[in-house]
């Protein structure tokens, strides 16, 4: 096939699906990502990270990476690695979990925890004690504080669960974890929280956090993918890597050959950002969040699960799955959850004021055609 047909081709498959610009996207946690990000992504789009005999340089942008983060959870001297996504760092945080527990089999995990905890139990043969959740739906502490035993391995937090957006107590937890393996999964409000004022923590501060998942390709405006996987220090990290002798240094990722333009990608985007850009970024998103709020407390029938945290508004109400049926047939891409009876508005940097104006518009017809 020449080139012209194949980029006309893909181009116009391309096009069959929607864009997050003007494209109603609502239920996802990705988002356009910025230009500086693409950029570098093409930089170092043929550089394999893993091969740090030919590319010994990729892991000058990767080490700014977690420095970057280590100021901005703490400042204690954190580790760390780009991951292709929140699944791989949550395996990875379990993978060292059981290394420095290998005695211990259980984990406690809320019902509201990624799929992906399941998973990584699976494959490391650990047994899940699920956690109920309390009104709010977050993980009960109470029932986390009796259930902690001589052969609990580790305890998995969320902040910013996939259905609802709660975040769990993870001060409160912390507090109970002195000898059990403390793993955040905040692969969607890593990139939120510390950017707002009086928001729950995830910091390393919090002294029994062994380990945070979070995710720039989510609320952090990178190419997908890219996660990463952050350890209170490096003996964590140590405890994971494999040494073969045909490679020049060890590395301790659960892939093998890693793009280093998803490196550069991250890295472009926080020296380009920074701390400020971020908090612009996350200060627009949650004004739009209370702006869909103040129209949807005027609609009668439906109303927010939960009081949200971050800017990820879950929607239910008596008539929900017509109203998401409706909305639907408008173009608006939405998805019920079928536990909640609720389906998630994702506040992202693509969700601008004006589409929540307009989405606001269309639900008010849906549900006044209803009533
Ligand atoms: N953890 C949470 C809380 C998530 O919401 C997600 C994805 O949405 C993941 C983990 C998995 O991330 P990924 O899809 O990047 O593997």
């Amino acid at each position: 096939m020449k080139k012209k047909k194949i980029l006309a081709r893909l181009i116009e498959l391309r096009k069959r699906d929607p864009f997050y610009d003007g494209g109603k996207i609502l239920s996802s946690v990705c988002t356009q990502p910025s230009e500086i990000s693409l950029e570098a992504y093409r930089i170092y789009a043929d550089v394999n990270a893993l091969d740090t005999h030919v590319f010994p340089n990729t892991w000058v942008l990767e080490s700014e990476v977690i420095k970057w983060f280590d100021t901005v959870l703490g400042g204690v001297g954190i580790a760390g690695y780009i991951t292709s996504g929140g699944t791989e760092a949550n395996i990875q945080a379990l993978w060292a979990a059981k290394k420095k527990y290998p005695d211990r089999k259980t984990i406690l995990v809320p019902k509201s925890a990624h799929y992906s905890i399941e998973k990584a139990a699976d494959l490391l043969e650990l047994s899940i004690e699920w956690v109920p959740l309390d009104e709010k739906y977050k993980a009960d502490v109470g029932f986390i504080e009796q259930m902690i035993s001589d052969d609990t391995l580790a305890v998995v937090l969320t902040a910013g669960t996939s259905a609802l957006g709660v975040v769990d107590p993870i001060m409160e937890v912390s507090g109970l974890c002195s000898d059990v393996f403390l793993h955040v999964d905040a692969a969607f409000g890593g990139m939120v929280l510390p950017f707002l004022n009086d928001s729950p923590r995830i910091d390393f501060g919090l002294e029994n956090i062994d380990s945070v998942t979070l995710d720039p390709h989510k609320m952090g405006c990178t190419p997908i993918p890219s996660g990463c996987i952050l350890f209170r220090d490096k003996s964590y990290m140590s405890n994971l890597v494999y040494d073969p002798s045909y490679l020049k240094s060890p590395f301790p990722s659960l892939i093998g050959s890693r793009s280093a333009g998803f490196i550069a990608a991250v890295w472009a985007n926080l020296m380009f950002y920074d701390v400020e850009g971020y908090r612009r970024i996350v200060g627009e998103c949650m004004e739009n969040t209370r702006l869909l709020l103040s129209h949807i407390d005027e609609l009668e029938g439906l109303s927010p699960v939960v009081e949200p945290e971050l800017n990820f508004v879950a929607l239910t109400g008596e008539y929900i799955k017509e109203v998401h049926d409706m909305l639907v047939e408008r173009g608006w891409r939405l998805l019920l959850d079928r536990d909640s009876d609720s389906f998630r508005v994702v506040v992202m940097p693509h969700v601008t004021a004006d589409v929540v104006r307009a989405f606001v518009g269309g639900l008010r017809e849906c549900v006044n055609s209803i009533r």
